[in-house]
């Protein structure tokens, strides 16, 4: 069951005229790793981060992640299973690979936890965010200001314009189910026409639980019904559903002098939909350029061309599973199927997995931010609803 913690009624007092020198809009995981980083940079900065819901409340995603970024942002305890192998299921067979890396799936409100943990002085408070004039960002508890703002909200981009609006934007839509069930050991995909013509449907299983879902990449089809069958069809009850939208192609870096970080800025990979690791790598490179103009290495407009730059040079890379994920849709099942059993070559497999992870890479995370010339406490009060910091 979901657990309100949001603050409503009379807590929800005015925050008109709060000023930070950080305001991070949207607290799940772009938003939390951006904080995050702000405090092992131990800069000497006020980070405010609000969201419309309290800290981990609301589950966004399936959470399979490749299991180095788990131990990379120091969230090992929110794992739930580690799965070995991945498998990609055809009306003409199954195709089985042993990836260079696996795959683990964790609770969400567990992980958003650890991450809060690591924030240091970050307060927090729940807020709707609604735009942002200059410096100022205008929520539904009144305008606050910072110099530094980062829209972390999600496929809206919220701070930026034009706002995006399904189904014409360039948005998957995703569903999926959460039975209580222990059955399955890999992450596998189904690629069937008959349940969703262009995407696809997962099976994570997350110890004691499964998390079944479907995809489309065309904004215009549901994917309530695709979700449904493919829950009937490995027998697991369609239960506590969950979804959203998320971007398929990457889009600005900033919006004016606004950072924004995951998909915000349509860092969710195309063809696979996955969006967790490149809102912790992005909101990571984000979180060191804020730090480095709070310390004064960088002026804000060179920490935003430097953020751009980085946010550019993968761009590529997001192109090419674009590629991808037009083409995969357009092959015959046949054609499919045969190219999955030949893929499955341990050689080729470690190469085509080994560049994916490559795109996002955990060791970004391992690297050591610069140390900020200025530490210190902050000594405000914390906002509420925070989950505690152990
Ligand atoms: C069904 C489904 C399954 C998925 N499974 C996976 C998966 O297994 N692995 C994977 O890597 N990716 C998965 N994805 C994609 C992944 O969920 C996203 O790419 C990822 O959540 C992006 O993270 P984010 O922090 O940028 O945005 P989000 O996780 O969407 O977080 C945005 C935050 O902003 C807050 N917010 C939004 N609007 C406002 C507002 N106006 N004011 C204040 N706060 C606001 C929200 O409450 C939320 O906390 C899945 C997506 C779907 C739909």
């Amino acid at each position: 069951m979901t657990v309100r913690a949001t603050t409503r009624g009379e807590e929800r007092t005015s925050l008109d005229g709060a000023r930070a020198d950080v305001i991070v809009c949207g607290a799940s995981f772009a938003g939390l790793a951006v904080a995050r980083e702000l405090a092992r940079a131990g800069v000497d900065a006020d980070v405010l981060v609000l969201d419309r819901y309290a800290i981990g409340e609301r589950a966004t995603s399936a959470c399979a992640i490749p299991t180095p970024w788990l131990a990379a942002m120091g969230v090992e305890g929110a794992a739930r299973q580690e799965l070995p192998g991945m498998a990609f299921v055809t009306p003409h067979g199954r195709a089985r690979y042993r990836l260079p890396w696996t795959w683990s799936s964790f609770d969400y409100r567990e992980l958003c936890a650890l991450l809060w943990e690591q924030c240091g002085t970050a307060r927090f408070a729940t807020a709707v965010v609604h735009g942002r004039t200059g410096d100022t960002v205008h929520t539904d508890r009144g305008d606050l200001t910072a110099p530094l703002v980062v829209d972390a909200c999600g496929w809206r981009r919220i701070l930026g314009a034009p706002h995006v609006q399904p189904p014409d934007a360039a948005l998957s839509r995703g569903l999926e189910v959460h039975p209580h069930d222990t059955g399955g050991t890999d992450l596998d995909v189904y690629l069937q026409r008959d349940l969703v013509r262009r995407g696809y449907g997962w099976s994570v299983p997350a110890a004691g639980e499964r998390r079944v879902g479907t995809l489309s990449y065309d904004p215009h089809d549901h994917v309530k019904e695709p979700t449904r069958a493919l829950a009937d069809r490995l027998d697991v009850e369609a239960v506590r559903y969950q979804g959203n939208w998320f971007p398929h192609r990457l889009r600005e870096a900033t919006a004016g002098d606004a950072f924004l970080v995951g998909d915000s800025a349509g860092h969710c990979f195309p063809l696979s939909g996955e969006g967790i690791r490149t809102a912790f790598y992005f909101g990571i490179a984000c979180g060191r350029e804020l730090a480095a103009v709070l310390d004064g290495r960088r002026t804000r407009g060179q920490a935003l061309a430097r953020y751009t730059a980085f946010h550019e040079s993968h761009r590529p890379a997001f192109r090419r599973a674009a590629r991808l994920q037009r083409l995969i849709p357009a092959l015959p099942p046949r054609v499919l199927a045969l190219l999955l059993r030949m893929m499955g070559v341990q050689f080729l497999v470690d190469r085509a997995f080994g560049w994916y992870l490559q795109q996002a890479h955990p060791s970004l995370a391992a690297a050591p931010p610069a140390p900020s010339q200025h530490p210190r406490t902050h000594d405000g009060p914390p906002f509420e609803h925070a989950p505690s910091r152990r």
